[in-house]
C-alpha cells in the first residue's frame, strides 16, 4: 500500500489526521446498530464499516470498523466524532459540505471553515487519488442513511 506522503503537508494537519489514526484503533464498538454500511475501495484495499445508533432521526452513538491507510481511517475517526448529535439530515449536509472543502473550489480556511478537525483533511486536496480515501467513511455514511430511510418502519 502507497504511503501518504506526509513530509510534504503541515505539521499540523499531520498531527490531526495521525492523532485520529490512532485513536480509530481503539474506539468502542456500537452494539445494535440502526444503520449499517460496509464501504470498500478495491484500488487501495480501504475498508470501512460504519454504524450508527439512531433515536428520533438523531445520530445517538457512530463508530466504525475499518483498515487501509491512514488517511481513511483518520477521516472516518472524524467523521464519527462530528456525528454524534447530529440528525440524519444534518449528517448529510455536512457530509456535502466536507466532500466540497475536498473537491470543491473553496480556498483553505474560508467559509467553508467550522469543520473542526476534519479541517486537516484538506490536506488532501493536493493529493488527488486521496480524496477517495477521505471520502469512503462519508460515502458509507451517505449510503447508510439513504437505506435507513428507505426501510419500512418495523
Ligand atoms: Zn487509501
Amino acid at each position: 500500500m502507497q504511503k501518504f506522503p506526509f513530509d510534504q503537508i503541515d505539521d499540523l494537519y499531520r498531527d490531526v489526521i495521525l492523532r485520529h489514526y490512532r485513536a480509530s484503533r481503539s474506539r468502542p464498538e456500537v452494539h445494535d446498530p440502526d444503520v449499517e454500511y460496509d464501504e470498500y475501495n478495491p484500488i487501495c484495499g480501504d475498508r470501512v464499516v460504519l454504524r450508527l445508533r439512531v433515536v428520533q432521526g438523531r445520530i445517538v452513538e457512530a463508530g466504525f470498523k475499518g483498515e487501509g491507510c491512514s488517511i481513511t481511517q483518520a477521516s472516518a475517526s472524524m467523521m464519527t466524532d462530528a456525528l454524534k448529535g447530529l440528525t440524519l439530515q444534518e449528517a448529510e449536509d455536512l457530509a456535502d459540505r466536507f466532500r466540497l472543502s475536498l473537491t470543491g473550489d473553496v480556498p483553505p480556511g474560508s467559509p467553508s471553515g467550522g469543520l473542526g478537525d476534519l479541517e486537516a483533511l484538506q490536506a488532501v486536496r493536493a493529493f488527488p487519488v486521496r480524496i477517495k480515501c477521505a471520502l469512503l467513511g462519508w460515502s458509507a455514511l451517505e449510503q447508510g442513511i439513504e437505506e435507513y430511510r428507505a426501510r419500512p418502519a418495523a
